[in-house]
C-alpha cells in the first residue's frame, strides 16, 4: 500500500519520512493516538519502507521483502497482540520476543518487533520488555502502538521515540470509507459521524451491523422493556462486541446531551435518529444525562480492563434505569 496511500496522519508520516531519511529509525517507537486512526496500518508501512530492497524511503510493493510483509509472512517482521480470550499480553510473549531480538535478520536488514495496544503488557511483561529497549541493538526495531499511555510504565515511555496520531477529518474519514471500504456516500456519512472519526471503527460497525444492534439496544431501553434491557445488557455474548456496544451507547447518550443545548443537527452522530434523540432527551435533565454519560465512560474502563465487567454493567443498567 506504501505510505503514499494511506488517507490521513500526513504530520506522522512526515516525521518517519524524515527518521528514514536522515537514517534515524533505530531503537524504539512508540506509536500514540486514539484507537482506530490507522496506527497499526502506518506500523506496517514504516516496516516495509525500512526493509524494502530498493531503499526508497517508501515501500516499492514489489520486491519480495515488501511482498513478505504485506502477507504478515516476513520472518523477520513480528505483530505481536494479546490472544482474543486473554485480558494482557502474556510474558511469554516477550519472552519469545527477546530471544528473537538475540538472534541476527533472517533476511532482512532489520527485526522490526510491532507490539499493537501496548498498554496489554502487564507490569512484569513491561519490565521485561524494558531490558531490551534499554540496549537496543542496530538491526532492531521495536514499534508500540497504544490509545492509552496511561498503561504504560514511565521507563518505557522515555526509552520510546514518540509518534503522535490525531484523528481524521470528516471528508478524509468519508473518502476513505467510499475509497477503500465500499460504503456508499450515505453510509460514508452516517458511520463517520457514529465513530466521532475512527474509521477502523466504522468498518467494524458495519461489518457487524452495528447500527441494528444499536437500534435494537434503544428499543428495548426506550420503550419500557427496561427489565429486559438490564438482563439484555448483562449478558455479555448478547452483543457481539461489548466494547463497541458501549461505545455506541456512549454515542447515544452524548447526542442527548447535546441536544440539551443546540438544535445544530450537523455535531450529532446518530444522525439517522435525530428526532427520537430529541424525543429521548426531552425526558431526562441534563444532569441525569450527564450522570449517565460518567457511569457509561465508568463501565467501558472497567470491561477494557476485565474488572468484573458484569459487575460493572449491572451497576450501569441500574444508574441508567433510575430516574
Ligand atoms: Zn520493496
Amino acid at each position: 500500500m506504501s505510505f503514499a496511500n494511506i488517507i490521513g496522519q500526513d504530520r506522522a508520516i512526515r516525521v518517519l519520512h524524515s527518521m528514514l531519511e536522515k537514517d534515524e529509525i533505530n531503537g524504539a517507537h512508540l506509536f500514540v493516538g486514539p484507537d482506530s486512526v490507522g496506527k497499526r496500518s502506518v506500523s506496517i508501512e514504516f516496516a516495509k519502507a525500512i526493509n524494502c530492497e530498493k531503499k526508497g524511503f517508501d515501500a516499492c510493493e514489489e520486491c519480495i521483502s515488501c511482498s513478505k510483509i504485506n502477507s504478515l509472512n516476513h520472518p523477520d517482521v513480528f505483530i505481536i497482540h494479546k490472544e482474543k480470550e486473554s485480558s494482557f499480553i502474556k510474558i511469554d510473549k516477550i519472552r519469545d520476543i527477546i530471544y528473537q531480538a538475540s538472534l541476527k535478520p533472517y533476511d532482512a536488514k532489520k527485526k522490526i518487533f510491532i507490539i499493537i495496544y501496548a498498554e496489554d503488557m502487564n507490569e512484569e511483561s513491561q519490565n521485561a520488555l524494558l531490558k531490551i529497549l534499554e540496549e537496543p541493538r542496530d538491526n532492531q526495531i521495536f514499534i508500540l502502538t497504544t490509545s492509552r499511555v496511561s498503561g504504560l510504565l514511565p521507563t518505557v515511555i522515555s526509552r520510546c521515540k514518540l509518534v503522535k496520531f490525531g484523528l481524521l477529518p470528516q471528508a478524509q474519514i468519508q473518502e476513505l470509507l467510499i475509497k477503500r471500504h465500499g460504503f456508499s456516500e450515505d453510509e460514508a456519512v452516517l458511520f463517520s459521524h457514529m465513530t466521532l472519526g475512527s474509521p477502523g471503527m466504522a468498518v467494524a460497525f458495519k461489518d457487524k451491523d452495528k447500527i441494528r444492534e444499536r437500534d435494537k439496544m434503544l428499543n428495548d431501553f426506550f420503550f419500557r422493556k427496561r427489565a429486559m434491557f438490564r438482563e439484555e445488557v448483562c449478558d455479555e455474548k448478547k452483543y457481539s462486541d461489548l466494547k463497541e456496544s458501549l461505545q455506541m451507547l456512549l454515542f447515544w447518550y452524548r447526542d442527548l446531551l447535546i441536544s440539551k443545548f443546540t438544535e445544530d443537527k450537523t455535531i450529532f452522530l446518530n444522525m439517522d435518529r435525530i428526532q427520537e434523540i430529541f424525543s429521548y432527551s426531552a425526558r431526562f435533565s441534563a444532569e441525569k444525562i450527564e450522570r449517565d454519560i460518567t457511569s457509561i465512560i465508568n463501565t467501558i474502563n472497567y470491561v477494557k480492563r476485565n474488572i468484573n465487567p458484569k459487575m460493572a454493567l449491572f451497576n450501569m443498567a441500574l444508574e441508567l434505569e433510575r430516574q
